[in-house]
């Protein structure tokens, strides 16, 4: 542990890897830590159709396109699922589950994590018919029929990655409006393989042999309460911060995004946050990746003077 990093980045999704390209060919001493796949929300996104330069593509490969510049630039990337981050004197100090860093700075770029409804046996069922991931589990319902959970971009993009490959979609959204982008709204309404369901909201998963088997969908405005069966339940709903290892620190709002300014600097002025972890409106690709050189030219600066 006796190597001081100029910046300890964690997470290494499109806002980390950004940060890390910036700060490397400035010659900076950094390390990116990740504890599942690179790429971050672009792994489980089907189609990516709204990044300049791309034109349509899917995520894991813009994801690997990404990664590729890591490697390229022999920027030192490990394993790490970080617990801890906390003061060592003048440094930062970052604990994963296997080891811990000392960093001049830190970057926390950890994304958020999809969230769930809440209903008893979401959890058991997951891997049995209850799916936070189109592009993971797609494939296993080729033919069937399967419903999806939410109104946003979210549930609109994965209801028209999931109508190329399964036999059709029901969406079930709680208010009678989408919260998404038109042109997405549009072509979901347009594509004959999507129903819509407004004003439902889902009430019960149903077992059968282990799997589910039904839902319980409840009209909000009249009541009315039907079972759909379905070959596995796509939940869209949105998403929530990942930053438990910032208990040290007072840098989050009530929900546990960070506070920044617009150089992307917390509240303590060695820790940074970019992408979608940060306290922010608007959560994509393009300004996650703008986040990211935000930061590094902050920090490029800052490790100067
Ligand atoms: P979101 O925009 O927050 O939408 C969540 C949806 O789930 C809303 O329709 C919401 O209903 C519904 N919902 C929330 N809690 C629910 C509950 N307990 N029961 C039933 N429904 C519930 O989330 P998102 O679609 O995951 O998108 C997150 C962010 O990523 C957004 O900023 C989005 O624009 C961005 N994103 C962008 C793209 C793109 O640009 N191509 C793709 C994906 C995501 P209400 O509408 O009634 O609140």
């Amino acid at each position: 542990m006796d190597k001081v990093y100029d910046s300890v980045i964690i997470g290494a999704g499109p806002a980390g890897i950004t940060a890390a390209i910036y700060l490397k060919r400035a010659n900076k001493e950094v390390l990116i830590l990740e504890r599942n796949a690179p790429g971050g929300q672009m792994n489980q996104t089907g189609t990516i159709e709204n990044y300049p330069g791309v034109g349509t593509l899917d995520g894991p490969s813009l994801a690997m396109n990404m990664f590729q510049q890591i490697l390229d630039l022999k920027i030192e990337y490990k394993y790490g699922d970080v617990n801890l981050i906390s003061d060592e004197g003048e440094y930062k100090k970052v604990t994963t589950d296997k080891d811990s860093y000392l960093a001049k700075t830190v970057i926390v770029a950890t994304g958020r994590v999809p969230k769930k409804l809440g209903l008893p046996n979401e959890t058991t069922l997951s891997g049995r018919g209850v799916s936070w991931c189109a592009i993971c589990d797609a494939n296993l319902y080729k033919g069937k029929d399967v419903v999806v959970i939410g109104g946003g971009n979210s549930a609109l993009e994965e209801s028209l990655y999931l109508a190329n490959i399964v036999e059709s979609v029901t969406i079930v959204h709680r208010r009678d409006e989408f919260r998404g982008d038109a042109i997405l709204v549009d072509k979901v309404l347009k594509n004959e393989k999507i129903k819509v369901m407004y004003n439902f909201e889902a009430k019960a998963f149903n077992e059968k042999d282990g799997k589910i088997d039904t839902v319980t969908l409840e009209n909000n405005k009249t009541g009315e309460k039907i079972d759909v069966l379905t070959s596995c339940v796509f939940i869209f709903i949105g998403f929530e911060p990942s930053t438990g290892f910032l208990s040290n620190y007072s840098i989050t709002d009530e929900i546990g995004y960070v506070k920044t300014d617009e150089d992307m600097k917390s509240e303590d002025d060695k820790i940074y946050a970019i992408g979608d972890i940060r306290q922010k409106n608007f959560f994509q690709i393009a300004n996650a990746v703008g986040d990211g050189a935000v930061a590094a030219g902050a920090i490029i600066h800052a490790l100067k003077e």
